[in-house]
Order: structure tokens, then sequence, then C-alpha cells
């Protein structure tokens, strides 16, 4: 983890990321820190953003395959939030991000690719520098440090098509996310959305945590 005033934000060349210094800022404060994963949702968002745009209602749902940083990146940059629920949590853990767009149905699954079965980002990108960082002790911070911004430089510079594979998205599109009636729950009297309510065996309505106890 690397704080923001840290990390000195460089050029990323003519093939790596094209945000402004400013964006790329804005994301980090969103986040909190600037690392590895952020690094690749602000590659992921990057390419959301100018092939689909950004998504300030729920035009554009994105379906994520993990709950890790990139995705705050991915949130920022594309307008796909929890709250408006155009975000969509699978938990398979992987580094794998779907985009369905709901005018023309446009959808995608971007994820890193795959050369001789090895993820290309965790694999050859990345490998050389996290052996070093294998070997450093965990008292090196300086070192830690370094290289690390070393690993996220080589993210933001490389080509995005020679880290990730585009391909049509392996799930249908989302439904829409609908607003639905809220009721008392009679155990505790704290307002449910009705679709979460369970009926016990006595007939009442209970909230979920109600149910369990
Ligand atoms: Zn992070
Ligand atoms: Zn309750």
């Amino acid at each position: 983890m690397i704080h923001s005033k840290m990390f000195i934000l460089s050029d990323y060349g003519a093939v790596g990321c094209k945000l402004s210094r400013e964006m790329i800022e804005s994301v980090i404060s969103f986040h909190g820190h600037f690392c590895v994963g952020l690094a690749i949702g602000i590659r992921v968002g990057e390419w959301v953003r100018r092939e689909f745009g950004f998504s300030e209602d729920e035009e554009l749902v994105s379906a994520v395959e993990t709950d890790m940083c990139a995705v705050d990146a991915i949130q920022y940059l594309a307008g796909c939030t929890f709250g408006k629920g155009n975000l969509i949590f699978l938990d398979y853990g992987k580094n794998a991000y779907s985009f369905f767009r709901r005018s023309d149905n446009k959808n995608v699954r971007v994820a890193p690719r795959i050369e001789d079965s090895v993820e290309f980002i965790s694999g050859k990108l990345l490998f050389d520098l996290s052996e070093q960082q294998k070997k450093l002790d965990s008292g090196n911070i300086m070192q830690q440090t370094l290289i690390r911004n070393s690993m996220i430089n080589r993210i933001l510079e490389t080509d995005f098509d020679q880290m990730f594979s585009i391909k049509p998205a392996k799930i249908s599109m989302p439904e829409k996310a609908r607003i639905h009636k809220s009721y008392q729950c009679s155990k505790c009297k704290e307002r449910v959305m009705s679709t979460r309510l369970i009926k016990d065996k006595d007939g009442n309505y209970l909230c979920k945590e109600c149910n369990k106890e």
C-alpha cells in the first residue's frame, strides 16, 4: 500500500495509461492508497470509459468476479457502483470484469490474457519484481515501496491489449435494479425491503437477522 503523496505519477508512454494525472489522483483518493490492484483497475476502468462511456445512471452494468482493490477504480471510472445497483459481485476470486450496455446489448468480459496457462499480469509481466519482493525482509519498507512502484508503473505503461483479452460476456445481461416496497419486521420493527423478508412458521414476517435468532 502506498499513499498517493508518496507516489510520483509519471507519463506512461505511447501505449500506456492516458488518463490525466488529476483523474488518477482522484481514483487514488477514492480508494485511499495506490496499490498494484488499483493500477489494474485503472487500466480496465480507462478502457471501459473509452469504449462505453461513463455510466451516470445504470445504462452500463458491471459484473465483477473479485472484490479486491481493482473494483474501486472501476466504480470510479466507469460509474458502475454498488449504490446504483449497476455493480454486481460474482464471488469467483478472478481478476475478471464484465460490462453490459443496456441500449444496444453490447457486452464484454475483460480478463488477463492467458499465455501457457499463466496469467499474464501475475505471471510474466510482474514475475521478476514479485521474485525480488519475496526475497526482501518485511522491515525493508523503502525497498518494498520501490518495487511496488515499479509494479504499478509496469501495469500503467503496458499496452492494454497485451495484458487483457476482450471476449463476449459469459453471463447474460443482469436484470435492472428495481425499487421494492419496505415492510416492518415483526420482531425488530425495522423496515425491510419486501424481497428480503422471510415468513416464519407462525406466519410472521422477519428480517434475515431476526430470522437467524
Ligand atoms: Zn488497494
Ligand atoms: Zn428484524
